[in-house]
């Protein structure tokens, strides 16, 4: 299908202007920045020829979800991975988790047998006393227990459903709370913004939480916004992506987003979608990679909501508020591995967590908002189109409104906390 070049902003003219200025003082970030955008400007330029003179000798580049060959790449991975991922032996929730919601992004069903597979390997990860760890017989953590109830609940069934121990899933959050309203990532652990999140969000989904539990943590939360106006991992530390995603939906899911400073939180995103690449980067002066699609962007409906709650007359009620087509092009051109799944930029090889973040992060670009007003923005095809996901569980909003109504039914237990 032929596409017209004006519509495109990589094929636009002056697009070269977007290019990085280092005022002629070249440094370790500004040399890396330029490699990256001869990288993706060269990949541009082959597009532009393309659809200039389509030529067989050409490299075929489309503005073409390859959906056959991700889907192909997704579902081997469920079934059988290579020794490469032996280094994710902690993480095999989260495998399970990126596979089945990039799956349903696609809108390809898994096989009855298949999830109820899953689910019967997730059991083995849950732990005696609450909480899933990384793989059977390891210790539990909130970051696998996160990605054990998200694939537990896109899976959706009765099986998958009856697979999480809700008293003992409550034991081990309050196991996990400091008095200072935070969580450790697990006993002993870290602490930082991932784990309210991860506390927060598993809590609302199973019907677990209680105001007990969260107490303080809203608080804290707000406390690691800094002058950037991102988030950074605890109070005083640089803003960053990830962790701006986790604070803002776990505040959220609390409903205490007034706690932040939106439009600083606003500027700071925006600002971070890389001016010639069209994606985004995770903190201020580094380099732009698939995964902040979704971190990044995924934070515009999250802000757009929360403005609009304050009914604030400058939203639009068309788009984001940032380049969605832009973010498309550097997707679809730049981040599709050849032989089936995505990656974080050019040079960089494919892997799970970049499939499912890079796909999320196209499916909030495509639409926009939700309930009455619904706007789409395919970029390229229109069979480009994915579903929609939820913008605080990364779910679909179908599959985190089943699981929320199925939860509703039971009670929430009472716990009292513990230390
Ligand atoms: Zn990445």
């Amino acid at each position: 299908m032929a596409e017209s070049m004006g519509q495109l902003r990589c094929t636009r003219e002056g697009h070269g202007q977007e290019l990085l200025q280092d005022d002629s003082v070249p440094t370790e970030t500004s040399i890396e920045q330029k490699r990256v955008e001869q990288c993706v400007g060269t990949i541009f330029n082959m597009y532009k020829t393309h659809i200039k003179e389509p030529n067989d000798l050409q490299p075929k580049l489309k503005l073409v979800l390859e959906r056959d060959i991700h889907t192909h790449y997704l579902r081997k991975g469920l079934q059988q991975l290579s020794e490469g991922y032996e280094c994710l032996d902690a993480s095999r929730p989260w495998l399970c988790y990126w596979i089945v919601h990039s799956l349903g992004l696609l809108n390809e069903p898994i096989p009855e047998s298949v999830a109820s597979h899953v689910c019967q390997f997730l059991a083995r990860c849950q732990d005696v006393n609450g909480g899933f760890a990384g793989g059977p017989g390891q210790q539990p953590h909130l970051a696998p227990t996160y990605a054990a109830v998200n694939a537990l609940c896109s899976i959706g069934t009765e099986e998958a459903f009856d697979v999480i121990n809700r008293e003992k899933l409550q034991d081990f959050l309050y196991s996990l709370k400091k008095t200072d309203g935070s969580f450790n990532m697990h006993l002993g652990g870290e602490v930082d913004v991932r784990s309210a999140y991860c506390a927060a969000s598993v809590a609302s989904l199973t019907n677990v939480l209680t105001p007990d539990l969260f107490d303080g943590t809203a608080e804290w939360i707000a406390r690691c916004q800094n002058w950037e106006g991102g988030i950074g991992g605890v109070p005083g530390l640089e803003a960053h992506g990830g962790y701006t995603f986790c604070g803002l939906s776990a505040l959220v899911i609390l409903n205490r987003v007034h706690l932040l400073d939106l439009k600083s939180m606003l500027r700071w995103v925006a600002f971070r979608q890389m001016r010639f690449e069209g994606g985004f980067q995770g903190r201020c002066n580094k380099l732009v990679d698939g995964c902040y699609s979704f971190w990044q962007a995924g934070l515009m409906p999250l802000l757009h909501r929360s403005l609009h709650s304050e009914a604030d007359p400058a939203l639009s009620l068309t788009n984001w508020m940032f380049d969605q087509q832009a973010m498309q092009e550097y997707l679809l051109l730049c981040c599709q591995a050849p032989t089936g799944g995505l990656l974080d930029k050019p040079g960089k090889s494919r892997d799970f967590y970049h499939t499912c973040y890079c796909l999320s992060g196209l499916s909030i670009a495509q639409h926009f908002g939700g309930g009455d007003i619904l706007h789409e923005i395919i970029t390229g095809i229109k069979e480009n189109r994915l579903n929609h996901t939820h913008p605080v569980y990364n779910v679909s909003p179908d599959k985190v409104a089943g699981a929320i109504m199925h939860f509703r039914q039971k009670e929430v237990p009472q716990t009292s906390r513990k230390n």
